[in-house]
């Protein structure tokens, strides 16, 4: 634990860092597209929105640029109230955060010491492995079953003594699918009372499933299940960095406590504010999606392609040694997909345009594998 990176030199240089922090994964970020006079090009690798924000939006937040001047509400009073009647749930019960990722880092940092362990599925959002190293617990991947989803009896088997954090995404980024609520049930009863289940709904609003559970109906039920949500997918605020978790106060308060002071900006407490207030009209831009997703999927199907089912905005390419050759192909029309090494590509729902050039990709790299 102690060991020195070398001796104490302050002429080269050598500086002492936590030995947590070797053999930290980098997140690989997706990749913006290749630009060409010959057409436009689409990012598809980072499951972000492809509306632009809504007026009221980007007003609300040239408001509150006349103010950068003075730091934003450290508690984030009318966030945490907005949010609160939302979801149906007291302010006490909201921590907000820089991203929903900045939340999730804030539970990791509350919950796990060296030595420690969290249980996930893999492959899972690329953000965990990284924030479960920095803390110096160590990760317990539990594969997903072949159709991408949650293996839930093998990751109640994999809790032990040491499991401090269990995260459960439903949605499951990369792969799409969502867990149901019978077999939530059944892993929440083999779940310790004193671990803490993180179910991340990044994709919440793109849920179509009617076996998906209802996340504040699990919450209510359960004390140690926290819900993880955010601004950045069905509501398009990926870029200001705002999202929040849904924790008994006993846990929130706390929590609270190891998200960095004034985490949130103003002006993303605003553009959050204002994007609740016009939530039937961002809805409706979801529900397109919806739409798209459907017949990108179905294309795929019809392609001859083993796609997953998909409750999100992405659909997952298990495309094995071919995922790079894929993505290469996509590349050369200007789509950028998410290439994950030798396991398959994640392509984001984006304009129906970007979709359909992409079910072309996909059918002449269907006619190459024949
Ligand atoms: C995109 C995503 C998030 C959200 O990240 P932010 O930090 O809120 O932008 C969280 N979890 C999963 C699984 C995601 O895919």
């Amino acid at each position: 634990m102690t060991e020195v990176h070398g001796e104490s030199d302050v002429e080269t240089g050598v500086v002492r860092l936590r030995d947590a922090l070797q053999g930290v994964p980098t997140y690989k970020p997706g990749r913006p597209p290749t630009q060409s006079p010959d057409f436009v090009s689409y990012k598809m690798s980072s499951n972000e929105n492809p509306y632009p924000p809504l007026p009221g939006v980007i007003e609300a937040v040239a408001r509150s640029a006349e103010q950068l001047n003075r730091y934003p509400d450290m508690g984030t009073a009318a966030l945490r109230e907005a949010i609160a009647s939302d979801v149906g749930v007291s302010a006490e019960e909201i921590v907000p955060g820089t991203g929903s990722s900045g939340v999730l880092s804030a539970i990791v940092g509350a919950t796990c010491e060296a030595g420690d362990e969290v249980v996930y599925a893999w492959r899972s959002f690329e953000a965990y492995p990284i924030m479960v190293a920095l803390s110096g617990a160590r990760s317990v991947q539990v594969p997903v079953t072949e159709d991408g989803r949650h293996d839930l009896d093998a990751m109640a088997d994999a809790i032990t003594r040491d499991t401090r954090l269990v995260i459960v995404c439903s949605p499951n980024n990369p792969t799409g699918p969502v867990v149901h609520t019978g077999e939530l049930e059944r892993f929440l009863e083999r779940v310790p009372a004193d671990v803490i289940v993180v179910l991340d709904e990044a994709y919440l609003e793109f849920v179509r499933d009617a076996e998906a559970p209802d996340g504040l109906a699990v919450y209510r039920a359960h004390p140690n299940v926290v819900l993880l949500r955010t601004f950045s997918k069905a509501y398009g605020l990926a870029g200001l960095r705002v999202g929040y978790a849904v924790a008994r106060p006993q846990i929130a308060g706390p929590l609270r406590s190891c998200v960095i002071p004034f985490a949130v900006s103003d002006l993303a407490a605003k553009a959050a504010i204002a994007s609740l207030e016009a939530k039937p009209e961002l809805l409706e831009r979801v529900e397109a999606l919806v739409g798209e997703r459907t017949r990108v999927l179905q294309g795929l199907r019809e392609l001859g392609y083993d796609v997953p089912e998909t409750q999100s905005n992405f659909v997952w390419l298990p495309l094995g040694s071919r995922t790079q050759e894929f993505a290469e192909a996509a590349d050369a029309v200007g789509l950028s997909v998410r290439a994950f090494g030798d396991e398959g590509a994640r392509v984001s729902v984006e304009a129906p345009e970007a979709n359909t050039r992409l079910l072309q990709v996909a059918r002449e790299f269907a006619e190459r594998l024949r």
